[in-house]
């Protein structure tokens, strides 16, 4: 008779105890998911932690199946119909492989399942833009974030194989976003309501969710993509609206790093960084991070962490609200960064064009093209400006700026636009660096010391980073000067 209210108070119990347990939201990139052999690693890893916690999995496509999908995408477009074909038939192989290698039989035929509807709606959707042979965004964001349907499908079924209540849940039916297809925003609100309504009651029963990164939907819940490289943004999205203990992305480094190990091989793990150094590192292109990351973090103060899927053992990097470790040597820099390929253009004013009239035509231009300097320099006397941009940016950037300044040109008031091509763009990044003094005298010194010519130098007043451009020749010798000098 009393059993039941015994039995009553013991689920209470359970949940309550469930509902307790720290909640970490942790992505897995392509690389981490490249094959076989990878994802089991994942899964048995993902076994372990999930004992302890409470988890919510992100993951990206299998390694090089976003590209596929929109080469085979393009393809179509080209009414290349035998291509597209032959594209989906290799991934149709790598994904079929996994489940063969990977899944119990018993598990196999709903994941396989899943699979081929992915692959139905590939072929269906060629066949479609073959037929009309144009690619609009909308259709190129259906395509290209089936990699991610897929991914998820086969990992949560090696979840299940281990025993783990894993179930796929599609990002599209969290994150809300606008209609900027191939690069939406998010709409933070509505995507924290749905993603607490829809993951909460799944945490709740124990379930383990493994979410498709990358993929997003408009309120009308049409099929939009983050942008490439997205998913980081799609974990961070989803920890900030489960006001999850932390973020954890997975990768195939150790952490973010001291400096390119490629042109500083005693380049160091940094064991922690503040968001703005972080952001600082991203803008100045640090691969680990995708630039919108920590945006919704931010906010909210949820740590993230940056770790090694192949070396879990590892620390890893922790980004979180402060910076710490405020060392004498390094005079609070933390890492060293570089954008290898830029150019530097000047624009010079003469007497006529006052400094801020030509500043704010030339950046008016360039926000009109969404372009993005690297520095800015100014010297007022004489009214040059001279900015960084990335090279790629650049023949785009001369166009406009042809444009905007047509008459000034024409007339004299403006000196000839000058470009100086193959600069690199050399950052050193730090908050602590705030209040230090010393700091460019000691970096001038060790670049002097090289023999490396500083062409242009910046540093905004928040001195959470200090800038120099010089020729992409002296990129490397740039780089290692400033790690040895700092000791980082
Ligand atoms: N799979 C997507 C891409 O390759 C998203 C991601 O990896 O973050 O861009
Ligand atoms: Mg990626």
């Amino acid at each position: 008779m009393c059993d039941a209210p015994l039995a009553g108070t013991f689920i209470k119990r359970a949940a309550m105890k469930e509902s307790k347990r720290i909640l970490r939201v942790m992505k897995f990139g392509g690389t981490s998911l490249a094959n076989a052999e990878c994802i089991r690693g994942v899964a048995e890893l993902l076994v372990r932690l999930h004992r302890k916690q409470k988890l919510v999995v992100v993951v990206s496509a299998l390694a090089g199946i976003t590209d596929t999908l929109i080469q085979a995408a393009h393809q179509a477009a080209r009414g290349k119909e035998s291509l597209w074909r032959k594209a989906k038939q290799e991934i149709e192989r790598r994904h079929f492989h996994v489940a063969e290698n990977l899944l119990p039989p018993r598990e196999r035929p709903p994941v396989e399942l899943q699979l081929s509807d992915c692959l139905a709606n590939l072929e269906a959707l060629c066949s479609g833009v073959t037929l009309t042979r144009e690619i609009t965004p909308r259709a190129l964001d259906a395509i290209s974030s089936l990699g991610e349907l897929m991914s998820s499908a086969l990992l949560a079924g090696v979840l299940r194989s281990h025993g783990v209540a894993a179930r796929v849940v599609d990002g599209a039916d969290l994150l809300v976003t606008d209609e900027g297809f191939g690069d939406a925003s998010p709409i933070l609100e509505a995507t924290r309501t749905r993603t607490r309504k829809r993951l909460m009651p799944l945490l709740r029963g124990g379930v383990l969710p493994v979410i498709t990164g990358f993929r997003g939907a408009t309120r009308k819940g049409v099929c939009t993509t983050l942008g490439r490289g997205g998913s980081d943004y799609s974990t961070t999205l989803i920890g900030a609206a489960l006001d999850a203990r932390e973020v954890w992305i997975w990768t195939d480094v150790d952490g973010v790093m001291t400096a390119d190990p490629r042109l500083v091989p005693k380049a160091r793990i940094v064991p922690s960084l503040s968001y703005r150094e972080a952001i600082e590192l991203s803008f100045f292109g640090a691969k680990v991070l995708y630039y919108k990351t920590l945006q919704p973090v931010v906010e909210r103060r949820v740590p993230v962490w940056i770790k090694n899927t192949f070396n879990p053992a590892a620390k890893g990097t922790r980004i979180s609200l402060r910076s710490n470790s405020r060392s004498n040597r390094s005079g609070g820099i933390k890492a060293i960064t570089s954008v290898a390929r830029a150019d530097l253009v000047t624009l010079s004013g003469g007497d006529i064009f006052s400094f801020p009239a030509m500043a704010a035509r030339a950046f008016e231009a360039l926000a009109s093209q969404s372009i993005s300097t690297l520095m800015v320099t100014q010297s007022s006397a004489d009214n040059v400006l001279c900015f960084a941009l990335h090279h790629g940016d650049l023949n785009r950037v001369r166009a406009v700026l042809r444009k905007t300044f047509e008459l000034e040109l024409v007339h004299g008031y403006m000196g000839p636009i000058e470009v100086m091509r193959q600069a690199a763009i050399i950052v050193a990044i730090g908050e602590n660096m705030e209040g230090t003094p010393g700091i460019a005298g000691r970096a001038f010194g060790a670049l002097g010391k090289r023999g490396i010519n500083v062409i242009a130098i910046a540093q905004g007043s928040s001195e959470l980073s200090i800038s120099f451009a010089v020729k992409s020749a002296d990129v490397k010798g740039a780089v290692e000067a400033l790690h040895r000098e700092f000791q980082l």
